[in-house]
């Protein structure tokens, strides 16, 4: 293999800059020549292609979002748009593709695999819902964060005797909600996961208020619902006075912690030791400090569970 490229596809996570320089930096230090694929699928559908040097991700390990972009493509899911992907990437002599994103974009390094095409996933999404790893790029990032945001909240709480709903990323996967609840020791945490028990909601809200709890924390994660009509209901059932912060984009953005920065380092070098050993449809990950590759079809076809242990620890820990 003497050409390789890599992109970065569906939503963006902190952390991502890095897996770009890490797999970069490592493919030229073993003599191979790297392309950077902008804007995802689309672009790669369109040849949107450029030849990376070391100095192309130089200043870059600091810094959120992604230098090649992303993008969501429709038409990369039909046959046709991955013909189009792999006809450029023969065009420019690219024998081994890395793709760095969620599980969505996962699929299309499966299709591309199973078209012949070598790819290796590098899973990066704030959300940590991708198995077969412990964490995701973005995730440490998202979670500090919310912690953050969630301590100024405090700040202003304590004046004020109220219920503070707080609604976090995370459609399908509560993982955010639910680490960012322990981290903040939040009364309750409702997350898609798990079925929502108002009724155990509101009467740690009322045993709290009766202890003379100064106010209350509630995480929940954007996939349960909204976060205004359940402080609605909460206010309704508990007649205390209820404030909802939505907090939204911020999650994505920011410098990447340390964690992210030294994970995406790890996983995108092992990316390109994969390539150079002639594998494809692996995806890259961490489990127990090691780090580890799976075949993505086993991965994709798992459904991510959240850990129970936790769950019932933030229950234990707010009664
Ligand atoms: P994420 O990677 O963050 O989960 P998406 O689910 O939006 O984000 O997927 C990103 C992109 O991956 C999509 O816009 C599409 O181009 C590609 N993709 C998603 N699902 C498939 C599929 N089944 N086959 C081929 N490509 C897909």
């Amino acid at each position: 293999m003497r050409k390789i490229g890599v992109l970065t596809s569906g939503g963006d996570a902190p952390g991502m800059n890095a897996a770009i320089r890490a797999v970069v930096r490592k493919a030229i230090y073993h003599d191979l020549e790297v392309y950077g694929i902008k804007n995802g699928y689309q672009g790669l559908i369109e040849g949107n292609i450029e030849k990376l040097e070391i100095g192309s991700v130089g200043d870059i390990i600091q810094r959120g979002g992604t230098m090649l972009r992303s993008a969501r493509c429709e038409e990369f899911k039909t046959d046709e748009g991955q013909q189009k992907g792999i006809e450029q990437l023969k065009k420019h002599e690219i024998e081994g593709l890395i793709v760095i994103g969620g599980d969505g974009s996962f699929r299309g390094a499966q299709k591309l695999t199973e078209k012949g095409y070598p790819c290796i996933g590098v899973p990066g999404t704030i959300d940590n819902d991708i198995n077969g790893t412990d964490f995701t790029i973005g995730f440490d990032t998202a979670l500090n964060t919310i912690i953050e945001a969630i301590d100024k909240i405090r700040d202003t709480a304590t004046s004020h005797e109220r219920t503070y709903i707080i609604e976090v990323m995370g459609r399908d996967a509560g993982d955010l909600a639910l680490w960012a609840g322990l981290a903040d020791g939040a009364e309750s945490i409702l997350i898609p996961e798990k079925a929502d028990d108002f009724d155990d909601v509101i009467s740690r809200l009322k045993r709290g208020h009766e202890r003379g709890k100064k106010h209350s924390i509630i995480i929940l994660a954007e996939g349960v619902g909204s976060g205004f009509s359940y402080g609605q209901r909460i206010q309704e059932a508990t007649n205390l006075e209820t404030r909802v912060t939505v907090l939204g984009y911020i999650q994505r953005g920011g410098s990447p912690t340390a964690s992210d920065r030294v994970l995406a380092s790890r996983l995108g070098a092992k990316a390109v030791d994969l390539l150079l050993e002639g594998k494809a449809g692996r995806m890259v990950g961490i489990q127990n400090n090691k780090i580890v590759d799976h075949n993505i079809t086993d991965i994709l076809s798992k459904q991510h569970t959240i850990n129970d242990d936790m769950y019932k620890l933030s229950k234990e820990l707010s009664i």
